[in-house]
């Protein structure tokens, strides 16, 4: 199955991705992770990439496509592919289609003042990276891993997530748009747990 997988920050997109991945047998191809390995091998294109991230900019389009082309090409990929990250512009979409078909793209949505409460209510271990929620937290403010006082990432405020929530859907509504038109899109409610979203994507991919 060849799966592209969208959800705005804060909807739960990573932990879906690995569990459909797992589930079909598919490897999981996140651009942000094929990025940062080509930058820490410094290949070319990586290099390309470093320059544009270092700059807090989005990498353009044909380096993008080019590493998802070669990716693709592979042999695990031969019996289908889950995307994460990509397509990131209806140009790249259209690129996509010029090298692969798409079985089904999957959209978890979550409402605005959900994904707000999820991601302000975030608290993470600066020592282990594990992350919280304050609702779960009932007042403890140290890591149950290491002990560890729990901070709040500077860019998890209301302010700066709104505006970031924005930007996604600013991005990514042409995108829905366009495999909408092709028929191949599927919608998950993403407000419940992480079982229960896992759940009703598979009834939906069958
Ligand atoms: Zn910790």
């Amino acid at each position: 199955m060849k799966i592209v997988l969208f959800g705005a920050p804060g909807a739960g997109k990573g932990t879906q991705a690995v569990r459909i991945a797992q589930k079909y047998s598919i490897p999981h191809i996140s651009t942000g992770d094929i990025f940062r390995a080509n930058m820490k091998e410094k290949t070319p294109i990586g290099i390309i990439a470093k320059t544009f991230i270092d700059r807090g900019q989005l990498v353009p389009d044909e380096a993008t496509i080019q590493i998802v082309k070669e990716r693709l090409e592979k042999e695990d990929c031969q019996n289908g592919f889950l995307l994460d990250g990509f397509p990131r512009t209806v140009a790249q979409a259209e690129a996509l289609d010029t090298f692969s078909s798409v079985d089904v793209v999957i959209n978890v949505e979550v409402p605005l003042d959900k994904l707000l409460e999820r991601i302000t209510g975030r608290r993470v271990c600066p020592k282990c990276r594990e992350s919280y929620h304050i609702k779960f937290l009932s007042g403890v403010t140290t890591c149950a891993k290491c002990g560890t006082e729990l901070v709040q990432r500077a860019d998890d405020n209301a302010e700066t997530v709104a505006e970031r929530l924005e930007v996604y859907k600013k991005e990514t509504s042409p995108i829905i748009d366009y495999y909408a038109k092709q028929g191949v899109l599927i919608t998950v409610n993403g407000e419940g747990d992480i079982e229960d979203v896992f759940n009703s994507i598979c009834e939906k991919l069958g």
